[in-house]
């Protein structure tokens, strides 16, 4: 009894990003899948631009490998996001978008001991694979530099700023002819003589 309930504690406390290797076996060749729907811990990328929001359901396929120098984590992560059209500024949201990664976590006592510096190579702790981290990073590559409403976002009419989808392609504004301009002035200021 006591033993179940010190699994469910640790267990507990574990974040569901953390995913334990040692069913997979340090056998090189093995290989296990993990599929598992986590939460986002905190919004990743740059909120009110484009950002995969906090506390957003993340659906991670994963495949672990065992290798020679540890595990190779390999898998996507579909995730949600929300932003802003940088042409027309109309909210982005209910947009899914799918990340690739790819992240070596190598034993502690591999050869990468020798031949990497600290931070060059992930480390399994304990068998343990966090994979936020690598989520993060790889969400943050993959979001769009320009986010955008729909690919073909036509935006803003530069002189009153109303959307041109909602316009219509016969939208425009009477605008005077320079030249007529500049005849109007004068026929003003004579008419003011
Ligand atoms: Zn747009
Ligand atoms: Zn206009």
């Amino acid at each position: 009894m006591l033993g179940s309930v010190e699994f469910v504690m640790s267990e507990q406390r574990r974040s569901p990003w953390v995913v334990d290797t040692r069913e997979l076996g340090r056998r090189p060749g093995l290989s296990r899948d993990v599929h598992r729907v986590v939460h986002t811990r905190e919004a990743l990328g740059v909120e009110g631009v484009i950002a995969v929001p906090k506390g957003a359901e993340v659906e991670l396929d994963v495949l672990l490998e065992s290798v020679v120098e540890g595990v190779l984590v390999s898998g996507t992560a579909l995730v949600p996001v929300e932003g802003e059209c940088s042409r027309c500024l109309d909210l982005i949201s209910g947009e899914e978008i799918e990340v690739p990664f790819t992240e070596l976590f190598a034993y502690p006592d591999s050869a990468t001991e020798q031949t990497t510096d600290e931070d060059e190579v992930a480390r399994l702790v304990d068998d343990l694979v966090d994979l936020g981290p690598v989520v993060r990073d790889a969400a943050v590559l993959a979001l769009p530099s320009v986010p955008l409403c729909t690919p073909d976002c036509a935006g803003l009419c530069p002189e009153c700023g109303a959307k041109w989808a909602d316009l219509g392609p016969d939208h425009r504004h009477e605008t005077i002819d320079p030249r007529w301009a500049a005849l109007t002035e004068r026929f003003s200021t004579d008419r003011d003589e």
